[in-house]
């Protein structure tokens, strides 16, 4: 996310100091964009960064950081000019994040994993040359890279890791038997076949962006299409998928269940950040809605 929107609006320097990293997954980067009064409206944010000779005091504090707690680098929104009107008082800047005044703290989720924090500002001094772009125009940097997040979100559907979940005809097919060499329930296998239609379409449209992109195109408010459209999708996969599994799909842990329906219950339960993560569902219509149909505010 962070390396295109380097190269689209960063400094030759900001590009020698992080681009070579990037490519060589040298660098860890975290997200500094949500606070916990600003999630939705992010132009709402409220982390301050107060001038001071070359360099900036930034004070505030960030939320559901993700690996803030692993990341070398943040990138990350401050208001720069507090009585703008609030896309215009906005910059975005990178800093180190063993900077005096960082501190992280991560948030135990129930499932005791910690893959985000709270990231805590205090006095921190930024140099004003980690800026990219011009000085209360970070809102249009930011923006771009979450066309690139979207994309990438909505292209590859997430997922929470663990053994790889089986597909969804070999799981339609133990819970409901074959007929033939298909699914033998004839209303499941309707619904899966829709559901894999549903995929191919998609993966022919994510192909063709693709294809664009690998040829200069870059992200458009289209991203909040595939965004929308594919966190969609990938948690229509998993709750089909549990349905199916019937009470093997309400496994957390045991002997009892097989590492592989674990794995699918996992996926179901992240399946739904999918469609918050990088602006939520609700989020990507209204832009939809605005910036691709022309509808009125
Ligand atoms: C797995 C995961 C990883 C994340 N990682 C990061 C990260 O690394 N860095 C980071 O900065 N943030 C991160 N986030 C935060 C994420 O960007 C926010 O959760 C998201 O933008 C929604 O904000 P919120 O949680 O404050 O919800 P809210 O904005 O409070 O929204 C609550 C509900 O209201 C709805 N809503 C809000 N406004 C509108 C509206 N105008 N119209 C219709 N419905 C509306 C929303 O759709 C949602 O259903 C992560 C989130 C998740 C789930």
């Amino acid at each position: 996310m962070i390396g295109p929107a380097l190269l689209e609006y960063g400094t030759e320097e900001q590009c020698m100091q992080h681009l070579p990293k990037i490519v060589r997954q040298e660098i860890v980067w975290c997200q500094g964009y949500s606070e916990p009064g600003s999630g939705s409206d992010l132009a709402s944010l409220q982390t301050r960064a107060v001038s001071d000779g070359d360099d900036y005091i930034i004070n505030g504090s960030k939320i559901w950081t993700s690996g803030a707690d692993h990341a070398d680098w943040m990138f990350c929104l401050i208001r720069t000019d507090p009585d703008a009107p609030k896309h215009e008082g906005i910059s975005f800047i990178l800093f180190d994040m063993k900077t005096p005044g960082v501190s992280v703290k991560p948030i135990l989720l129930i499932s005791g994993a910690s893959p985000f924090c709270q990231t805590f500002l205090d006095d921190v001094r930024v140099p004003k040359s980690h800026i990219v772009g011009e000085v209360n125009k970070g809102w249009t940097v930011a923006k771009r890279l979450l066309q690139y997040e979207r994309t990438s979100i909505g292209g590859i559907g997430g997922g929470g890791g663990g053994p790889r979940a089986k597909t969804l005809d070999e799981i339609a097919k133990e819970c409901a038997g074959e007929n033939d060499g298909k699914i033998a329930d004839p209303d499941l296998r309707d619904r899966v076949t829709q559901h894999r239609i549903n995929d191919h379409v998609y993966g022919l449209t994510t192909r063709r962006s693709g294809e664009e992109s690998r040829a200069g195109v870059a992200p458009t408010f289209m991203s909040s299409m595939f965004k929308y459209y594919g966190t969609e999708q990938n948690k229509n996969r998993y709750d089909l998928l549990v349905e199916m599994m019937g009470v093997n799909g309400l496994g957390w842990s045991g002997d009892e269940f097989d590492q592989a329906d674990l794995g699918v219950t996992r996926q179901w339960l992240r399946s739904k950040a999918n469609s918050i993560e990088g602006g939520t569902s609700e989020v990507q219509l209204n832009i939809i809605a605005k910036r691709i149909l022309g509808l009125p505010d």
